[in-house]
């Protein structure tokens, strides 16, 4: 096995300090090295204005693991890929489902790993919840519902990259709603009608309503709405011929026909970093753009409703 990979992480914001520092500290898969990022500088590593700068003055980096906002997701990655780097993409992995596919392509011409990162997928409910509906105890998935729902003033202060295109608006939570479910139901599903509520003054929603069915009709709704609080809802309803399965507070509890299920420490972005690491050592890439495709197929077929000014 080789020692840990000497990792540099661009785009130094909330995600990185909140999550990534500590879990890359804690694991010994990689090693912090250097930081690429506009304003923040962080002790101990190397500090870079940007990330071309990181790159031609560390040649033996072996990975980056990029935590800006999606709208620079594209370059930043193609720059690290054709580096010769290994790349791990925060959520969502791009701002359109094209370039993503782009990179995917990019990532195997230079035999490097692309992880598209999910990271609500290791929440401590989804795996239990993925391998409970796949047995035959579940019996058939017959309605889903998602109620994805907080402040947008407790949870993204200050954030205007959220209401520019390629912020996602509400689906910037949603989409980790739906990354769960894509993961989760034994079918795939399909978005038959959206409605997207956008304030005068944004280019993003700051409210949705999904439509779906999966593969055998059954329907799948989704409502996501950033006006709720203060306490949020991160809630999901899966009925079927063996009972209701509920997930809540965005994964980390389960309950299966009425009983609470007993769930594992929660570690996703732990979680996170073996997987990169995993897949570096095996020569592979992790690249579902599945929850950004039903996000995309929400602007592509969604009926849009203005509201107020949400005075940014
Ligand atoms: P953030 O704090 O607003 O942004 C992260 C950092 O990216 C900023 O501090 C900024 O650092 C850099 N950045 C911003 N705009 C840039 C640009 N145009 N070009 C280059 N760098 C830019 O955002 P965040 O909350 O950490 O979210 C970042 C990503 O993580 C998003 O995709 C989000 O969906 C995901 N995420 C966030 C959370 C969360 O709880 N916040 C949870 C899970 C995933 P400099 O100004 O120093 O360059």
């Amino acid at each position: 096995m080789t020692s840990a990979y000497k990792l540099a992480v661009a785009g130094i914001g909330k995600i990185a300090r909140d999550q990534h520092f500590p879990a890359i500290a804690a694991q010994p898969g990689f090693e912090l090295v250097a930081c690429a990022s506009r304003n923040a500088s962080v002790d101990g590593v190397r500090n870079y204005a940007d990330l071309d700068a990181l790159l031609a003055a560390e040649p033996s980096l072996d990975a980056v693991s990029l935590c800006a906002p999606p709208q620079v997701r594209f370059a930043q990655a193609r720059a690290a890929l054709e580096a010769g780097k290994h790349v791990m993409l925060e959520k969502p992995p791009g701002a359109s489902v094209s370039e993503v596919e782009a990179l995917r392509d990019i990532a195997q011409t230079h035999g490097r790993t692309l992880f598209a990162s999910w990271h609500s997928r290791a929440a401590s409910a989804v795996e239990p919840a993925r391998a409970w509906l796949a047995s035959k105890e579940a019996g058939a998935v017959r309605a889903v519902e998602i109620r994805w729902k907080e402040d947008v003033r407790r949870w993204h202060p200050g954030q205007q990259w959220i209401w520019e295109p390629g912020g996602l608006g509400v689906f910037d939570p949603g989409i980790n709603a739906l990354s769960i479910v894509t993961r989760i139901l034994p079918r795939e599903i399909a978005l038959r009608a959206a409605t997207l509520t956008i304030p005068r003054d944004t280019a993003t929603p700051i409210a949705a309503e999904l439509d779906c069915i999966d593969t055998n009709g059954a329907p799948v709704r989704a409502s996501f709405d950033w006006r709720h609080g203060p306490v949020e809802e991160w809630d999901i309803d899966v009925d079927t011929d063996g009972g209701r399965l509920s997930i809540r507070e965005g994964g980390k509890r389960l309950s299966i026909a009425g009983e609470a299920v007993s769930l594992g420490l929660e570690r996703e972005y732990p979680a996170l970093y073996e997987r990169f690491r995993e897949l570096i050592e095996r020569g592979e890439s992790d690249v579902d753009v599945r929850p950004l495709r039903l996000v995309a197929d929400a602007f592509l077929l969604g009926k849009h409703v203005e509201t107020e000014p949400f005075g940014r």
